[in-house]
Formats: C-alpha cells, sequence, structure tokens
C-alpha cells in the first residue's frame, strides 16, 4: 500500500486507487475532492469504498470470519453512494459490497449490537381531501412535522389538490441490511397506498426519495419531490443581498440526480446570489446527518462542509433535506460560527407573498 501519510498530506485522497494515484501527480480536480466520510474521518484504507470491497473479498474467500470488528466497519459506512461515483471498480458499485455484509450481518445476528435508529411512528398531520395525489407525512424516525406543514402550505398555494398519507417506507431496514423487515413494510405500504387510491406521491424526504424510486422497483405510482410543484410560484424579494449556496444531500444530488429544480427555485429570488461548493452535484460531500450515522463521522464531516462553506463566502446554506439542516446547523453552533442553514421548504415559506 502506499505511504498513506503522504498521500493524504498531499491531496487527501483515498491511498488505494490507480485513478487517485495518478491523480495526486496533478493538482487535484474538482472530481476527485475527498467526499467518502468514513475514509476522510478514520483515514485507514478499510474505511473506504475500495478498501470495504477488499475486506468482502477476503471475507467471501473465508479468509476472514465474521465478528465484531468487521460489523463495526460494516456499519462505519454512511453508504453515501461517493465511492461508487469515484471509485467504481471496473464499473462494479462499491456500496453493493457494503449492504451484502450488512444483510450477513443482520443474518449472523450482529446487526442489532451495531445498528440502531429511533422509533417509527407515523407523524400526526392529516389533510382530507379527494384526491389521488398524496403528500408522505412521513415518520417520527425520518420525517418532521413542521416541515411537512411548509411543504403543505408550498403545495396549496400552488394549487395541488392532494391529501395525506403516513405508511412507513422502510428505509431504515434497507440500510439496517434487514430484507425480511425491509419486504414485509414493502408489501404492506405498497397496499395501503393502492387502497387509497394514491396515483402520484409527493415526499419531502430524501431518503424516501431515493428508497421509494430505487428499492421499491414499482411503477404505478409516480413518485415526485416536493419541489417539483413549486417551479411556478413567485416569491418575495430578500431584503438585501446575500450570498446562499445549496448543499446537495447524497440521496438527491447522487442517488437519484435530483439537482437542477431546487436550484431553479432559488435563483428565482430577487438579491439572492446562489454560489456552489466546490464539492456539489454527484460529487457532493454527504453531511452524515441520517440518525444512523457514526457520531465521530458526522461531526467530521458537518465541520469541513462548514469550512466550505466559509471558504466559498457563504452566508447561509440551503437544502432540501431536514436531517442535513439540522446536522449542519447543530455544527455551526458548536464551532460559533456567523451562517444559518435552513431547508428549501422553509426557507421558501418564510418568502411566500401574504
Ligand atoms: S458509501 Fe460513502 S461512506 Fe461508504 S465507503 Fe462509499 S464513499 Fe465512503
Amino acid at each position: 500500500m502506499p505511504d498513506k501519510n503522504s498521500v493524504y498530506k498531499n491531496t487527501g485522497l483515498c491511498a488505494r486507487c490507480k485513478v487517485c494515484r495518478e491523480a495526486c501527480e496533478s493538482p487535484v480536480p474538482i472530481t476527485m475532492m475527498p467526499v467518502c466520510p468514513a475514509g476522510i474521518t478514520y483515514k485507514f484504507d478499510s474505511y473506504y469504498g475500495t478498501g470495504r470491497v477488499t475486506v468482502a473479498r477476503k471475507y467471501m474467500e473465508g479468509v476472514i470470519d465474521y465478528n465484531e470488528s468487521l460489523a463495526k466497519l460494516v456499519y462505519s459506512c454512511t453508504l453515501c453512494g461517493a465511492c461508487h461515483v469515484q471509485c467504481p471498480i471496473n464499473g462494479f458499485d462499491p456500496t453493493e459490497v457494503t449492504r451484502y455484509l450488512r444483510e450477513e450481518a443482520a443474518a449472523k445476528g450482529f446487526a442489532s449490537k451495531y445498528y440502531s435508529v429511533p422509533e417509527e411512528k407515523p407523524i400526526s398531520y392529516e389533510i382530507r381531501a379527494d384526491s389521488d395525489i398524496g403528500l408522505l407525512a412521513g415518520c417520527t424516525n425520518n420525517g418532521d412535522e413542521t416541515l411537512v406543514k411548509n411543504v403543505a402550505k408550498l403545495l396549496k398555494a400552488a394549487g395541488v389538490k392532494f391529501k395525506t398519507v403516513s405508511p412507513a417506507v422502510g428505509a431504515y431496514s434497507v440500510r439496517k441490511g434487514d430484507k425480511e423487515d425491509f419486504d414485509r413494510i414493502k408489501a404492506g405500504t405498497t397496499e395501503s397506498l393502492k387502497s387509497a387510491g394514491i396515483k402520484e406521491l409527493i415526499v419531502y424526504s430524501p431518503l424516501d426519495y431515493k428508497t421509494l424510486l430505487l428499492d421499491y422497483e414499482q411503477d404505478s405510482i409516480k413518485i415526485s419531490f416536493y419541489t417539483d410543484y413549486l417551479v411556478n410560484l413567485t416569491f418575495k424579494a430578500l431584503p438585501s443581498v446575500k450570498k446562499v449556496a445549496y448543499h446537495d444531500p447524497a440521496h438527491l444530488g447522487r442517488f437519484t440526480n435530483y439537482r437542477d429544480v431546487p436550484r431553479q427555485l432559488l435563483k428565482k429570488i430577487e438579491n439572492l446570489k446562489l454560489t456552489e461548493f466546490k464539492r456539489a452535484g454527484a460529487n457532493t460531500l454527504c453531511s452524515s446527518s441520517l440518525p444512523d450515522c457514526d457520531e465521530k463521522i458526522v461531526a467530521t464531516v458537518s465541520s469541513l462542509r462548514l469550512a466550505e462553506a466559509a471558504d466559498i463566502g457563504a452566508e447561509m446554506i440551503i437544502t432540501s433535506c431536514f436531517n442535513c439542516k439540522r446536522t449542519l446547523e447543530k455544527q455551526a453552533k458548536l464551532e460559533n460560527l456567523p451562517i444559518s442553514v435552513k431547508e428549501t421548504a422553509e426557507f421558501l415559506t418564510e418568502l411566500l407573498p401574504e
């Protein structure tokens, strides 16, 4: 293995990949900036996507057994997908390996010790209407009551007729590797949406959006992200010029290529100057904000993201993820930084005309 310290000292890149090693000889292109939250935090080969593939191969070859260290390593991955974009191995997605090893952890009884998320209860917010468009109100471990109210307010302003629905999506069962539990939730949710007559489902959680689009493998219900409906709205101008940076949540900017609509909405606002992070779009730096993420990783990458925002002169970060907003805001307070963080609907609701 190349000398890890010299590689990190020069570029902060993963020490393994040939592409990266060649990049070390030249100025670092934007797409090769470090974006693996687990690797950036623990600075050890096995925490990066490519290192995880090596570990998985040794496990599959029977060289190593499933043990506590392996389970700890497997659940340190934030499943942000950056290695799929930056370190694909002959087209193979390294996150597939993490998903496989998590399913093994669940099957061998390691998952419950190394993986936990808060209890899931439906958010008690209800709008009834005769409509085949549903707004997914969400659950307490992957939703936010204030946000769903803001989203509903914006949708009403945009003239959308909808009702709320609140079945669980099962995103955390996928992340845990509990396939049996996910299949059970998926079957129940699909049936409940069908019996509620839903033809189109609007979601505001990037994780739910990714799960419904990519893990449900259904095409009978159209899945939309709430900002799709807001493009024709007009918003008040900001009182003074503000430079804001849009933070792409990994489940939007990377997994589902949902990058343009939030930017289009922000560009319409007078006195708002939209700037870009150096790590943006498919190369976003995931703030690792989900409640199942390792706390050390969360603090490290949130702090890095805030430093990057300061570097590009942003006075505010806007993101379409309530978890990213919560995490970045918490870290900014801890570091006493003069930057505000807002979720897109929270920001736009304040700019709706009276
Ligand atoms: S999914 Fe994200 S955290 Fe996990 S190895 Fe890949 S880049 Fe790192």
